[in-house]
Parts: structure tokens; C-alpha cells; sequence
């Protein structure tokens, strides 16, 4: 389990200490096994500074952020249980290596052991889970693909290390309309095998899509939060 207690995130900006931004203000929630919540807010409320936290790419300034009650930080550990996504998938790839580099990359990282037989099918089999055809993407320069295809290149990849919470930060917003509803329902379909996502968002509607539970965050602070439906509607 994801658990945020009193988290706070102060930039410092301007030269010698001069000014300072609290991009979240005191936010506590939690996200449960296999648990879909949706965090919602508009630009600038503190969306991606939270995702990052998370994702141990950010040190809190104060509060704590655990995962099944360890201090979260950007270790293998953490990694293999919990994988980001975000709104770009082109700066993630490298685009003098061929995209299948990603796959190689966990392999070396994670899975040294793994004989290379064995390996090209646990890709083979990921890539199925996210509905990409391997002759189709290996081989390829991340150029020479869409930007759904490395988004769910990237989803795949995640799978490969059996993480029990996907946090997806704004990871359809680069995609047009139609391969936004492809990785919206691949994310249903993960979601129903019992992955948990944290599926960061501006857009209203993609958040309800999923989501049981919906967080709305105004100005770096949680504003709501509740089951979807008692959110959108109100008391
Ligand atoms: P969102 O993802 O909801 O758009 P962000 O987390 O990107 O929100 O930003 C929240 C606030 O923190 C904004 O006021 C933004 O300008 C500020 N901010 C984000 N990153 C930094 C940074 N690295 N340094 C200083 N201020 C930042
Ligand atoms: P530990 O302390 O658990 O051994 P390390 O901090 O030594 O973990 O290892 C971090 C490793 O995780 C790095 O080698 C890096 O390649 C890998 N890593 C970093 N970010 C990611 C990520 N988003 N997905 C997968 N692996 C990652």
C-alpha cells in the first residue's frame, strides 16, 4: 500500500533564498492493493511535483511517503514493485538506440540471471499484455514509432517487473483521441488483474473513466476526495 502522510514539496526560487513555492501543501491519502484512484487537478496544483515524490525522483521537504511502510526512494526494490509513466513518452528513448534497449536495460539491471531464451519470451509475453506486436516494434527507432506504441512499449516494460501499482502521470495527453481510448482500456484490463494505478490527470473525464476513488488537488492541496461518483456530483 501507498501511503502519503502530511506531504509537503517547498521549491526554493530566486537567488539566495529568496523566494520559495509550496507546490503541495499537506496531502495525505492512500492508495490500496489493486486500488485505481484518479488524482485530478488543473496545471499548476502540484500534480507532477506528487507523482515524482512518489516515485522517490524528489525528496519531500517534510511528511512521509511509504510503500507497504518503508520510506519510499529511488531504489530496485521500490522499482520492481512500483514503475512510472509519464506525459512524454519520446524522452524516455534514447533515439540513437533501438526502443527494444528498454527491455534490455530491465534485463541487465533486474534480471541478470535469466537465460536470453527465457528472456525473449517474458518480452514476447509482455508485449502481448499490451497488445503490441513484437515484429511489429523490436528493432525500431523510438522515431519510427507512434507515440501509443512507446506508451505502451513503456506499460509493457513496467509489466515485466510484476509492479503492483502503476502511476501514470498525464500519460495519455500527448496521444490523439483514438489511441487514448486504447490505453485507457488497456489500463481497465490491467486494472481487472489486479493492478493498482494512480492515474494523475487534468482532464475530468479521463480520471472518472477508471477510477473508483478520485482525488482532486487545488493549489497543492486535496480540495476532495471520495468515491468518483460522490465527487463529480457533489452532497
Ligand atoms: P502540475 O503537475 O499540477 O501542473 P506541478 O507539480 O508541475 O503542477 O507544479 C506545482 C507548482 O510548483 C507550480 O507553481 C510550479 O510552477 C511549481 N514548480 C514545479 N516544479 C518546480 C521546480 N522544479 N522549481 C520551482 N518550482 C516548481
Ligand atoms: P538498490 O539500492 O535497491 O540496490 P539502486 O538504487 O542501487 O537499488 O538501483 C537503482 C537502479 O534502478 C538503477 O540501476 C537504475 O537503472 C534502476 N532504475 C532507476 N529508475 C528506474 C525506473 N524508472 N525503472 C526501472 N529501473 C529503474
Amino acid at each position: 500500500m501507498l501511503k502519503l502522510d502530511n506531504v509537503t514539496k517547498v521549491y526554493r526560487t530566486g537567488a539566495f533564498g529568496g523566494g520559495s513555492t509550496t507546490a503541495v501543501g499537506g496531502v495525505s491519502f492512500e492508495v490500496g492493493p489493486g486500488e485505481v484512484v484518479s488524482l485530478i487537478g488543473e496545471s499548476g496544483s502540484g500534480k507532477s511535483t506528487l507523482g515524482r515524490m512518489i516515485l522517490g525522483l524528489t525528496p519531500v521537504t517534510s511528511g512521509s511517503i511509504t510503500w507497504n511502510g518503508t520510506a519510499v526512494r529511488p531504489a530496485k526494490s521500490y522499482y520492481r514493485e512500483v514503475q512510472g509513466v509519464f506525459q512524454d513518452p519520446f524522452s524516455t528513448f534514447n533515439p540513437v538506440f533501438k526502443a527494444d534497449r528498454v527491455f534490455r536495460m530491465i534485463k541487465e539491471v533486474y534480471f541478470p540471471e535469466v537465460p536470453p531464451a527465457e528472456w525473449a519470451e517474458r518480452v514476447r509475453a509482455s508485449l502481448a499484455d499490451v497488445r503490441l506486436n513484437p515484429a511489429q516494434i523490436l528493432g525500431k527507432f523510438p522515431h519510427q514509432l507512434s507515440g501509443g506504441q512507446l506508451q505502451r512499449l513503456l506499460i509493457a516494460r513496467a509489466l515485466l517487473l510484476d509492479i503492483k501499482l502503476l502511476v501514470a502521470d498525464e500519460i495519455t495527453s500527448m496521444l490523439d483521441a483514438s489511441t487514448r481510448i486504447d490505453v485507457l482500456n488497456l489500463l481497465a484490463e490491467l486494472k481487472g488483474r489486479g493492478l493498482g494505478v494512480l492515474y494523475i490527470t487534468h482532464d475530468l473525464s479521463l480520471g472518472t473513466y477508471l477510477a473508483e476513488r478520485t482525488i482532486v488537488l487545488r493549489r497543492g492541496t486535496v480540495a476532495e476526495m471520495g468515491p468518483t461518483e460522490t465527487v463529480f456530483t457533489g452532497p
